[in-house]
């Protein structure tokens, strides 16, 4: 199933799945697979942000990674623009790199240390022929430099010169030297103090604003994308279990397991009291995940139904979308 729309949206995902097989035995033959995205369908509008939440291993940052085929899929199909990502050649995937990048979490590991700023930078721009000079590239790179609130003095140090705040800056700035149109931003602020994740996300607003860009906001914390995010899809075990614009979801969700992420967000307002839901057991195993719905063995509201009927995911009136027996 697929969000409502009525424009054309910019990414369209259908029935994504990634498995990662398994092997054993002396032969290595494959004995079984982690179910890391199931079937996971959305579209996305020129300029909106979905921001994408879950525990770790719901299999938000597969997602991410295979719309960019970082991770061949299994199965689906990703179409961005009118070009089907999934069956593009590797030349033309490289051209398509330059419309969709990807803002990694760890700004520690995703910069190599060897390089300097100038030429993490100037990769792109290289690879692209994106600068006609030597001076054209090097003012690029001020430019892009300037542009995510560093300068000129930056261009010639390495990644170990700087704190998180301003290596995600120059990830930031990487990601944008090919002009692209779509952003997946993979937990970019996860790896940071809280005070610079708010400056972060600032600049990620301002960017948004300036460039028209998309973003796919990936974060395990629902406070995080809330004011970020247009639409919020929450994520459980390789599958949307809800999918709604922000507003709604915050204020309405129709999923157990989003009503438990919600309950462990803090409230600016001190005389507004929200009961914490506290989810006992841990995520079950991706490999064998549980029959019926999956997050039945967590769920404080399960039925008996919820143990052998997989809830599907139905549209509860303009694109609120849940699955969950409790809204039939
Ligand atoms: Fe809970 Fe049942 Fe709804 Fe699943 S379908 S979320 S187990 S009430």
């Amino acid at each position: 199933m697929t969000t409502q729309s009525t424009a054309k949206p910019l990414l369209r995902v259908k029935q994504l799945v990634k498995h990662f097989p398994i092997r054993g035995g002396i032969l290595s033959r494959v004995v079984d697979k982690v179910h890391a995205v199931d079937g996971v369908s959305f579209e996305l509008q020129a300029g909106e942000t979905l921001g994408v939440v879950g525990e770790s291993g719901c299999g938000k940052s597969t997602t991410g990674r295979c719309i960019l085929r970082l991770i061949e899929p299994t199965s689906g199909q990703v179409w961005f623009e009118d070009r089907d990502v999934t069956a593009m050649d590797k030349a033309a995937l490289r051209a398509a790199c330059r419309d969709m990048q990807i803002i990694f979490q760890d700004p520690f590991a995703s910069l190599n240390p060897r390089m300097t700023v100038a030429s993490i930078i100037g990769e792109a721009l290289s690879i692209h022929k994106l600068a006609q000079t030597p001076q054209d590239y090097e003012d690029r790179i001020v430019s892009l430099l300037e542009t995510v609130g560093l300068n000129a003095d930056h261009m010639r140090r390495f990644p170990h010169e700087f704190s998180g705040g301003q290596r995600q800056r120059i990830g930031i700035a990487r990601a944008l030297a090919v002009s692209p149109k779509l952003i997946v931003c993979d937990e970019p602020v996860s790896a940071l103090d809280v005070s610079i994740q708010a400056q972060v996300i600032n600049l990620l607003e301002d960017l948004q604003e300036k460039f028209g860009l998309t973003y796919l906001f990936i974060a395990h914390d629902l406070s995080v994308v809330e004011h970020i995010s247009n639409r919020v899809a929450v994520m459980y075990l390789g599958r949307i279990v809800e999918i709604a614009s922000s507003r709604a979801l915050y204020t309405d969700p129709k999923h157990p397991y989003t009503e438990a992420l919600l309950s462990a967000v803090p409230i600016p307002d001190p005389s507004v009291k929200r009961k914490r839901i506290v989810l006992t057991g841990d995520v079950p195993n991706p490999i064998n995940p549980p029959k019926g719905c999956h997050f039945h063995p967590r769920c404080p509201k399960a039925m008996d139904r919820c143990r052998n009927e997989a809830p599907v995911l139905k549209d509860l009136g303009e694109g609120h979308m849940a699955a969950c027996h409790l809204n039939d």
